[in-house]
């Protein structure tokens, strides 16, 4: 695919626009993305007029300012960011790789997984921008390039007017005033800059947790004392243990024989050493080839490092030339990470930490603002150190749980969030936050919560604290497209709450009312089937029409569509893990070509879409009646349409 219709493609689905009156049907894709012009370059890598003193001699000292400073382009930092200048936040996000995605970039290469536990719990995938983000991979990443997905990212990132992205800049000191941060100092030396950047509000999405200690937020690192939050699962006694770091590799098989010849500084590993780590396949290393809890993950990274080189050498050495494994003849590692994946380090303290019991009693905070489910993975400390032990222990985290808000801002600085793995959460209970779509689905609540403080001018804490705030929140989340479990939809301003319903036919229990009862998912049974129905079907060609008594102005419409949460969708993967329930492609259920019609005259015609969320944004219309027609889905075959809900706003 060409670079060029990569970006094209981008701008099909989640937030289209669509001008009537600047001709007839367009279709979602030709609606492009802002092409970086000048203002956006310098945005990219801002200088200053006139130029100031700086404080290193080679170094451009550069004054920034914004609304939202993120320290961090994991997953979680990405979508804060994003989240955040979609609510019209000025943000700078500061990354000090050259890629966006933390682990999960083509520098290290971990799958995005969380609360279907990779299909175990089928029906309970992230909703909101994360889903965005893995059916935008899904279509154009279908050869499952971790490369494509960094550039998907940043791509996104962009493509937001809102935001300036600074890549390969490193936050390293925090300046402050009454308590609050007022000022960060971030630094990259490939462009030989220095910013100091000011900002309203903070988001600490770096993991190991660095804007934070600089503002000198409360922390914890290690294990939790069972006695300490009576976590059934926690130690006895506390330690300052946590989890390993890794290294992955890839391989990949050639059609003669690949030999491989280890250097002299592989470890030599034996039999012994895979009595718990089974060797089947070796196409993307193993996530086992783990170091480093018990030591520092961050001030040992580099020694880390070479030890875990030294273990993915010797075990690839033990694949192609103990005999063990003849089928490997043919197969030559392709690529090995140079960057350690950091699992753990510390952890802020926020109002509230969340416990193993939360994670098992389903999470039921008046605060809830994202899910979680992945299991409670806890690996041992010293990992590929300890053959005689499992690599890790899957406690299991028995449904779907929420995450409070009052978990995501530090407890004694007022102006910082925290997103990723750095959350206020006990050992136990961040051994199942930690994963990415988790990370992600808090990066986007805390994005949104920070605008809302922002432009309300109260702190993190003022939000959590108050009910009509909260709802505020919960409610923008959730137009958002973001699950919170049990939290139903009810914006007033959403005129189609108070439309007549009628369509075309429905399917069984996928009546048509439903698109306006408030809730954007099924609740699945094990097998990820519906047992409570929040969709309505109809076969195709199917319609559905809101009807009201009176006119209503109307601005923008807004589609939540089915795009399969009964299947996985990885981000990204190997080629031979892409099975028929992780479709790369367009979800075969997910509407792919409607019109909507108002008050008899074709308002918009979309095609082409493979987004769940369509926003559709016009100049201002009076009706009475307005009517969606799907007349084709992605899949073939598939002979029903299916519409979580429809909003409408003035
Ligand atoms: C080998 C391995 C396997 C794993 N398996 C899975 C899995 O299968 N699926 C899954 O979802 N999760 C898995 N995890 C866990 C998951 O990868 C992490 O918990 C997750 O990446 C945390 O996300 P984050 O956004 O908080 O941090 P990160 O992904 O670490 O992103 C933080 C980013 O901030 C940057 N940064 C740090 N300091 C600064 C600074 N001072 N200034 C600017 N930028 C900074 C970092 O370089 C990094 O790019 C695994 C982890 C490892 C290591």
């Amino acid at each position: 695919m060409q670079r060029r219709d990569f970006i094209n493609s981008l701008a099909g689905g989640y937030s289209l626009a669509f001008f009537p009156g600047r001709g007839s049907a367009v279709p979602s894709n030709a609606l492009s993305v802002q092409v970086p012009d000048a203002r956006k370059f310098e945005t990219l890598s801002p200088r200053s007029t006139p130029e100031l003193p700086s404080p290193e001699p080679h170094m451009r000292l550069v004054d920034l300012e914004a609304d939202l400073l993120v320290a961090g382009g994991g997953c979680a930092g990405v979508c804060a960011a994003i989240s955040a200048a979609r609510h019209g936040v000025r943000v700078i996000l500061v990354q000090d790789c050259v890629r966006l995605g933390g682990n999960s970039s083509s520098e290290i290469r971990v799958h995005v997984i969380g609360a279907n536990q990779e299909g175990d719990r089928p029906g309970w995938r992230e909703s909101g921008l994360i889903e965005e983000l893995r059916l935008e991979d899904a279509v154009n990443n279908p050869q499952n390039s971790f490369e494509m997905w960094d550039l998907l990212l940043y791509d996104k990132v962009v493509s937001e007017p809102n935001i300036t992205l600074l890549l390969q800049t490193t936050l390293y000191a925090a300046e402050m005033n009454a308590g609050r941060i007022q000022r960060v100092m971030a630094r990259s030396d490939k462009t030989e800059h220095l910013y100091r950047i000011r900002a309203k509000m903070f988001c600490d999405a770096t993991g190991d947790s660095r804007l934070a200690m600089e503002a000198g937020a409360d922390y914890r690192a290690g294990r939790e004392a069972r006695a300490e939050f009576n976590e059934p699962l926690a130690l006895e006694k506390a330690d300052n243990e946590t989890l390993g770091s890794s290294i992955l590799f890839t391989s990949r098989l050639f059609d003669h024989p690949m030999p491989f010849t280890p250097p002299k500084w592989a470890r030599k590993v034996t039999k012994q050493d895979f009595i718990h780590r089974p060797i089947d396949s070796w196409a993307m290393g193993y996530w086992w080839i783990e170091l480093g809890g018990d030591l520092s993950t961050v001030a040992d990274d580099e020694r880390i490092r070479f030890e875990l080189l030294r273990i993915v050498f010797g075990i690839w050495d033990y694949i192609k030339n103990s005999g063990e494994f003849p089928s490997s003849k043919c197969w030559a590692m392709n690529w090995v990470g140079m960057m350690t994946g950091k699992r753990g380090s510390r952890r802020l303290l926020g109002d509230h930490v969340l416990t193993q019991l939360d994670l098992e009693s389903g999470g039921r905070f008046n605060d809830a603002v994202a899910i979680g489910g992945w299991t409670m993975d806890d690996h041992v400390p010293e990992g590929f150190n300890r053959p005689d032990v499992e690599p890790t222990v899957f406690n299991p985290v028995p449904e779907v749980y929420n995450i409070p808000l009052r978990s995501l801002y530090s407890r004694n600085i007022p102006n910082l969030f925290m997103a990723g793995r750095n959350i206020s959460a006990t050992h136990m209970a961040y051994t199942s936050t930690r994963v990415q779509a988790t990370c992600s689905v808090i990066g986007q609540a805390v994005g949104t919560a920070a605008g809302q403080c922002i432009k309300t001018g109260i702190t993190p804490r003022e939000l959590a604290s108050n009910a009509s705030h909260l709802t505020r929140l919960q409610q923008a989340l959730i137009r958002d497209d973001q699950t919170i479990k049990g939290v139903q939809g009810n914006d007033p301003a959403d005129h189609a709450r108070s439309a007549h319903i009628t369509a075309s036919g429905e399917i069984g229990a996928a009546k048509a009312t439903l698109i306006q009862d408030g809730f954007i998912r099924d609740i699945p049974d094990k097998k990820g089937f519906p047992v409570e129905y929040h969709h309505w079907a109809a076969e195709l060609p199917a319609w559905i029409q809101l009807d009201w008594d009176e006119s209503k102005q109307i601005r923008e419409i807004q589609l939540t569509f089915d795009t399969g949460f009964q299947r996985d969708l990885y981000v990204p993967d190997v080629p031979e893990e892409a099975s028929v329930n992780n479709l790369r492609s367009p979800q075969p259920e997910t509407v792919r070509d409607y019109t909507i019609t108002v008050g008899g005259k074709v308002l918009a015609s979309v095609s082409k879409n493979y987004q769940r969320v369509n926003r559709l944004r016009f100049d201002p219309i009076e009706t009475k009646s307005l009517r969606v027609d799907v007349t084709a889905v992605n899949g073939i075959g598939v002979g029903e349409a299916r519409i979580f809900e429809i909003r409408c706003y003035s």
